[in-house]
């Protein structure tokens, strides 16, 4: 469903992505774990075109990218919101808007991006924040919602859009710790359901329970890759071992 080809990005002298290559199939969770600064959020963002890597190619689904420096020619706007569009992605911050209700925020995307009718984006918000919990809170401002309630609406906004696959980064690290359970359940049942994702997480013990494979980033390459079973309970390398460490 996702492949992504030798993809290179810099920010100026500093290589942040050093030839990722790397294939996601449809109904797979991934779990990318990593120090810090290896380059996790800029791999999601990529994916997600919020960066465009310097080097290499993305194929999400039907649709293709290949990025070739300066002469890369991007998709026009519809194109690019439409790519989008198809991968979902949730934030360490909610980026809720905040001049919205829940409900309103889950309708915004597909009432501008995808022209769905108001009636039918409103039932389809409604059952989606239904599926997170938060049926009882449709007419609520952000501010007037807990940490994990906001994460759980910005999972549904980004379902809204009928994404093929959901990209999370670090979705539950900014949460108080007994507010990051709901959003782990809500995760946990896209995986059942089936939804293909990507998930940056530092929550290793969740990273063995749902991910089918676990991508180990250092230093901007992917240093392992593999089932939970090999990359986090018998890592190959030393810098794995070592970091992990950290979390027993
Ligand atoms: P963390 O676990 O702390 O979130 P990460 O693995 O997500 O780390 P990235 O955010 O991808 O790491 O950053 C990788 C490197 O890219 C860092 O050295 C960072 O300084 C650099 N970087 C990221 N975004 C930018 C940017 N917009 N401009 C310049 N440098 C950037
Ligand atoms: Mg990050």
């Amino acid at each position: 469903l996702i492949e992504i080809t030798r993809l290179k990005k810099a920010f100026g002298q500093n290589v942040v992505l050093k030839d990722i290559t790397l294939q996601v199939r449809k109904g797979e969770v991934v779990a990318m774990i990593g120090p810090s600064g290896s380059g996790k959020s800029t791999l999601l963002r990529c994916i997600n075109l919020l960066s465009v890597p310097n080097a290499g190619c993305i194929t999400v689904g039907e649709q293709t990218i290949e990025f070739n420096g300066a002469h890369t020619t991007l998709p026009n706007e519809r194109q690019l919101a439409r790519f989008r569009a198809s991968t979902g992605m949730v934030f360490q911050h909610f980026n809720l808007f905040p001049h919205m209700t829940a409900l309103q925020n889950v309708m915004e995307g597909p009432v501008t991006v995808l022209k769905t009718p108001k009636a039918q984006a409103q039932a389809e918000a409604r059952a989606l924040l239904a599926k997170v919990g938060l049926l009882d809170r449709a007419d609520y401002y952000p501010d007037k919602l807990s940490g994990g309630q906001k994460q759980r609406v910005a999972i549904a906004r980004a379902l809204a859009m009928k994404p093929a696959v959901m990209l999370f980064d670090e979705a539950t690290s900014a949460l108080d710790p007994e507010l990051v359970g709901e959003v782990l359940n809500v995760i946990k049942g896209l995986a059942k359901e089936g939804m293909t994702m990507i998930l940056v997480t530092h929550e290793i013990a969740f990273a063995r329970e749902v991910a089918d494979q676990v991508i180990f980033m250092r230093d901007g390459v992917v240093a392992e890759y593999g089932p939970p079973s090999i990359v986090i309970d018998h890592p190959r390398q030393d810098a794995t071992r070592a970091f992990l460490g950290r979390f027993k």
